[in-house]
């Protein structure tokens, strides 16, 4: 199942919720829907769920206008970050709630749902708990059972609303790389709303940036992390460092100090802003003078990476710098050392218009 939004715009009095979104989810794709608190992700998934109305665009489910169809026609099925399982029934009640309740025509015998159930939980490895109630299990098998009871009326479309959102981090990971695994073999239609980023650069097929109410950006997780559209949202997919400096023949100049910068460069001498992620520096004990001066003021070897918080000596700026634990074991790299700062490469640069 496909789904098309074109031209949607939503507003709460005043306030523009979505704000002309037009979008395209090919069928068996898995979206994340990714943005900070407030920027829409809930009312695009809850509009295309059909559970809120908007002001004007079209959506569409496989072309087809879905206008008339209501939340339950539509074959949807949810999972929420506050999984609302029934707390009075066991877990197999709650999957077989679904297949339960449909009008007798079309509601399958006690047997085959009794097939059903122990399918998905079989598919969400938690079978040995079916007899249990909802309070009876941790928060990572509750959100794994709100999966298996979406999953039981065979919905055309997922749509999960921070479904991890409340979990712990390590259960986040195991749960997320589960779901992974799940849509490669099911590719079910999925739209998965986080704030977390590393969850959408991991999951995800294409991840959508939103920022009040619009798209910012829409890609694939390689594409938007290295080809980001602008500093919103280079800086929302990961930590990023920011300079304000002055351009001139492919040198930045950050204070007194002319920083190389390798691709860049300009006609004119422009003043920008330069961003650039942890991993684009380069540190060496030995004096350049195409280098920032700074002091170590902590090293963090614990990951797989190292991380290097510094402070510049002559404007102050902290700087976040990542090296691989075989540089760190090479340079020895120490607190309170005086070291010297220069760029490997830039992110993202942004030219400011000088004031006249
Ligand atoms: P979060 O990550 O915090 O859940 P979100 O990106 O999902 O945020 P939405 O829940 O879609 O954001 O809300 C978008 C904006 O619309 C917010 O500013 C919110 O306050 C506003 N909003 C949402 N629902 C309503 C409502 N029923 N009435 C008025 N304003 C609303």
């Amino acid at each position: 199942m496909s789904i098309e939004l074109k031209h949607v715009y939503k507003k709460f009095g005043n306030f523009k919720a979505l704000d002309d979104v037009s979008l395209k989810i090919e069928d068996g794709e898995l979206l994340a829907l990714l943005g900070p608190s407030g920027s829409g992700k809930t009312t695009l998934l809850r509009v295309v769920a059909g559970l809120d109305s908007f002001d004007e665009g079209q959506v569409l489910f496989s072309g087809r206008d879905a206008q008339d169809q209501k939340a339950r026609e539509r074959g949807v099925g949810f999972v929420f970050q506050h999984y609302a399982l029934f707390r009075h029934m066991t877990v197999f009640d709650n999957i077989a709630f679904g297949l339960n309740v449909q009008p007798g025509k079309i509601r399958p015998s006690r047997q085959e749902i009794r097939a059903k159930v122990m399918e998905l939980l079989n598919l969400v490895q938690l079978e040995w708990l079916a007899e249990r109630y909802p309070w009876q299990l941790s928060g990572g098998q509750r959100q794994r059972i709100a999966l298996a009871r979406a999953l039981a009326v065979r919905p055309k479309v997922l749509l999960l609303d921070e479904p991890f959102g409340s979990l712990d981090a390590q259960v986040r990971k195991e749960l997320r790389a589960w779901l992974r695994r799940f849509h490669d073999e099911f590719h079910i239609t999925t739209i998965f709303v986080t704030h977390d980023q590393e969850e959408a650069l991991e999951v995800a097929d294409r991840i959508v940036v939103m920022n009040k109410g619009m798209l910012v950006q829409v890609g694939t997780p390689e594409d938007v992390f290295h080809n980001p559209v602008n500093s919103f949202v280079l800086s929302f997919l990961g930590n990023v460092n920011f300079f304000h400096c002055r351009l001139e023949q492919g040198k930045a100049m950050i204070g007194d100090t002319a920083l190389e910068v390798p691709g860049l460069s300009v006609d004119q001498p422009q003043t920008a802003k330069l961003y650039v992620r942890p991993n684009q520096f380069k540190i060496s004990r030995v004096f350049t003078k195409a280098a920032l001066k700074a002091i170590v003021e902590y090293v963090n070897p614990a990951g797989t990476i190292v991380k290097v918080n510094l402070k510049t000596i002559d404007s102050g700026e902290r700087i976040l710098v990542e090296i691989t634990q075989e540089e760190f074991k090479q340079s020895k790299i120490r607190k309170h050392e005086k070291v010297y700062v220069s760029l490997k490469d830039v992110s993202y640069s942004e030219y400011v218009q000088d004031d006249p």
